[in-house]
């Protein structure tokens, strides 16, 4: 008997159709003999919806409230889902995330998962039910609030659960039949990948390929958690996320090819301090003045100095909800940091291709700085990591760009790939 953890995203229970069909799938798994464990997302675009009902009551933050108002959507699909399942006569039971233990720290709206007790759901599976844990809360021991995980983070729940319970398979199933090599909702062409490294996925979802939650990939790769990345609207493998250093699973071979995704980010903004001295512990000033107000700083370029002023221009990208308060925090330090202008930049999209093959394949940034040219399409800024290039572009030429990438590495599938459900939301 094997114990297998299944994580169902919103578009797979959208509606009670959906729910039920789901229910039905949870119950094959669990009549083939096996113990199974189950993450829900809420339903549809829930999560969206409360949070456009939390902004139209009040412009003020309340992180608390806010977790306590996104944590109401899975409380919503679990039951149900739970209900469906006992209606096709199996025993199922419903947990909130603390009740299944899952810790962690006290961050609302990003909170980190420090530890999984899933005491209850083991003693709900050795009773012979189905145990369904609400994805994406937590709670924290030090504040015992009710935390949440971050857009997404149902995954992380996943693979957390899996870790923790030392399960044998863990699929996360969603709206598209796997991993493609761009998001097909932008790529018609794109093409399903039977098996990719952990290590790129990691690239990939740290740049905004939210086919998986970037933690949950984080998670699964410090346990050494395999995944497979399926659809709930059909019986087709789907991806294998896998770690090298731990074998190659069975079934999968490994990708020839150099580049084996693109993923791409609307969601960030560029902040250019101008006129900035020329002299030591000027960029340490800056981001150090960033750093502690707990922003993501991503990109970042200084441009070579100007002769006749000693001074010079850094560039860098944070996300688009933390850019206003960083030009704030720059405003009122203009005293410690020196510069002689500020300019803000929210109209940018960030491409990134990725592939392991990178390392042992020159020639990968001419191509792709060729096919942006080719396509009549200006780059603003460059950085790169061992396997991953990123390049920053006008948002309005992002789908171009991802078209004229995705075929100059050799990705385009030969037919339009599926995308089953979900609004993309
Ligand atoms: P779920 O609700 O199941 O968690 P998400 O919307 O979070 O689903 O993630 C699935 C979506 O991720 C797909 O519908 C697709 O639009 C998007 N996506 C982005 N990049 C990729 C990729 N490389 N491969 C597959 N899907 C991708
Ligand atoms: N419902 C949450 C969200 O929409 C968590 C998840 O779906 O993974 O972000
Ligand atoms: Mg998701």
């Amino acid at each position: 008997m094997a114990l297998i953890v299944q994580k169902y995203g919103g578009s797979s229970v959208a509606d009670a159709e959906s729910i039920k069909r789901v229910a039905k799938r949870i119950v094959e798994t669990r009549k083939a003999g096996n113990d199974v464990v189950v993450a829900v997302s809420a339903m549809g675009d829930t999560t969206d919806e409360l949070l456009d009902l939390a902004a139209a009551v009040t412009p003020i933050e309340a992180p608390r409230e806010l977790d306590m108002l996104m944590t109401a959507g899975e409380r919503i699909s679990m039951a149900l889902l739970a209900m469906a399942i006992k209606g096709l006569g199996v025993d199922a039971q419903s947990f909130t995330g603390s009740q299944a233990g899952v810790v962690t720290n006290a961050t609302h709206g990003a909170a980190r998962i420090v530890e999984v007790s899933p005491r209850r759901v083991k003693e709900a599976v050795a009773a012979g039910a189905v145990a369904i844990v609400a994805g994406f809360q937590g709670f924290s021991k030090e504040t015992a609030e009710v935390t949440t995980l971050g857009r997404g983070g149902s995954d992380t729940t996943a693979v957390a659960l899996a870790a923790s319970l030392d399960a044998d398979v863990c699929e996360i199933y969603t709206d598209v039949d796997g991993i493609f090599t761009a998001d097909p909702r932008q790529v018609p062409l794109a093409r399903k990948l039977d098996a990719i490294t952990s290590e790129e996925m990691l690239e990939l979802a740290a740049s905004g390929a939210k086919v998986l939650h970037l933690r949950a990939v984080e998670f699964a790769r410090r346990h050494g958690v395999t995944l497979h990345v399926r659809s709930s609207f059909s019986d087709q493998t789907g991806t294998i996320v896998y770690d090298p250093a731990n074998g190659i699973p069975e079934g999968v071979n490994m990708e020839e090819s150099i580049i084996n995704g693109i993923a791409s980010e609307k969601n960030e903004a560029k902040i250019t301090v101008v006129g900035v001295p020329d002299a030591p512990g000027r960029a340490a000033a800056i981001f150090d003045i960033v750093g502690r107000a707990d922003v993501n700083v991503d990109m970042i370029v200084q441009n070579v100095s100007r002769a006749d002023t000693a001074s010079t221009d850094i560039s860098f990208t944070v996300p688009v909800a933390d850019g206003r308060r960083v030009i704030e925090l720059l405003k009122n330090h203009g005293d410690v940091i020196e510069y002689s202008s500020l300019q803000y930049d929210d109209q940018i999209a960030k491409i990134a291709v990725v592939g392991a093959g990178m390392r042992t394949n020159a020639g990968v940034s001419a191509k792709l700085f060729r096919a942006l040219y080719e396509a009549g399409i200006n780059i603003d800024m460059i950085s790169t990591s061992e396997i991953r290039i990123s390049v920053v572009t006008r948002a309005d030429v992002l789908d171009k760009a991802l078209q004229a990438l995705h075929t100059a590495f050799g990705l385009d599938a030969d037919t339009e790939a599926v995308v089953y459900a979900g609004t993309g939301r």
